[in-house]
């Protein structure tokens, strides 16, 4: 049961309506077959390499985060929306370097790829100056690709002690990539990983430390029965992605 990966190329705002609707539909029914309600389970629409044009339609179709893997690029939508959209979030899921936490610590919301006290550090030091605060994610590699960014789930419990002092920054939960495979059982294994993670985690976790950010357009059902409450969508909401 993969959802399929992308939808058809969406270029209107009644495009991005429908789109949205089939996968929240769609998540509704993973949920329903887990026997979740609908509501547990937030979409994160994945918006990297979609224009600010194609952007504002989706914006105008009910879009109200934009989950960016490239700080940069998500800092360039910020710049072109932060007059006319003031309400959207920015949501930053992809690795970032400690040089560039200062522009997370500007503009983003939440930060779903936490993989190191230091960057922690660095980002409270940065969010103290813009007098700010930013809900984060710790990102684990529960596939044991090399490529995949995150840290070991044995790395986990030091990690969130760490943040215990670092006042600007709000664990809310964990996020993994599943393993890059066809292998449904595989691609569970990740997942369920992820969840027996944050379970072993919890009794020492602050308040609100509860969410699993895991799941997209190809495996998001898989990742909602194991218990996802954040699933980061793009191809299924804008169609397959263009990198030319
Ligand atoms: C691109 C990306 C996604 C979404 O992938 P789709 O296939 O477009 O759904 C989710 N999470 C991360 C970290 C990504 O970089």
């Amino acid at each position: 049961m993969t959802s399929q990966p992308a939808a058809a190329h969406a270029a209107t705002t009644e495009d991005f309506v429908n789109n949205l609707a089939a996968v929240n539909q769609r998540i509704a029914a993973a949920a329903s077959t887990a026997g979740r309600e609908a509501r547990s389970v937030r979409l994160l629409p994945v918006t990297k390499t979609i224009d600010i044009e194609r952007l504002s339609l989706a914006i105008a179709a009910g879009v109200d985060t934009l989950g960016e893997n490239k700080v940069q690029e998500a800092q360039g939508k910020h710049e072109a929306f932060r007059e006319r959209f003031e309400h959207l979030r920015y949501a930053v899921i992809g690795p970032l370097q400690t040089n560039k936490a200062k522009f997370v610590a500007q503009f983003a919301h939440e930060f779903h790829a936490l993989d190191s006290l230091k960057l922690a550090q660095t980002l409270q030091r940065r969010l103290e100056l813009e007098d700010r605060s930013l809900e984060v994610f710790i990102q684990v590699n529960t596939s044991g690709e090399e490529s995949k960014s995150g840290i070991a789930a044995s790395a986990a419990p030091a990690l969130l002690d760490g943040l215990s002092s670092l006042d600007r920054l709000t664990p809310v939960g964990l996020m993994t990539m599943a393993a890059n495979t066809t292998d449904e059982h595989q691609i569970r294994a990740s997942f369920s990983s992820l969840r027996e993670t944050l379970e072993s985690l919890q009794p020492n976790a602050p308040q609100g430390f509860k969410h699993l950010s895991m799941g997209m357009s190809g495996d998001y059902e898989l990742a909602i029965a194991e218990g996802a409450t954040v699933v980061r969508v793009g191809q299924g909401i804008f169609g397959a992605r263009n990198y030319a």
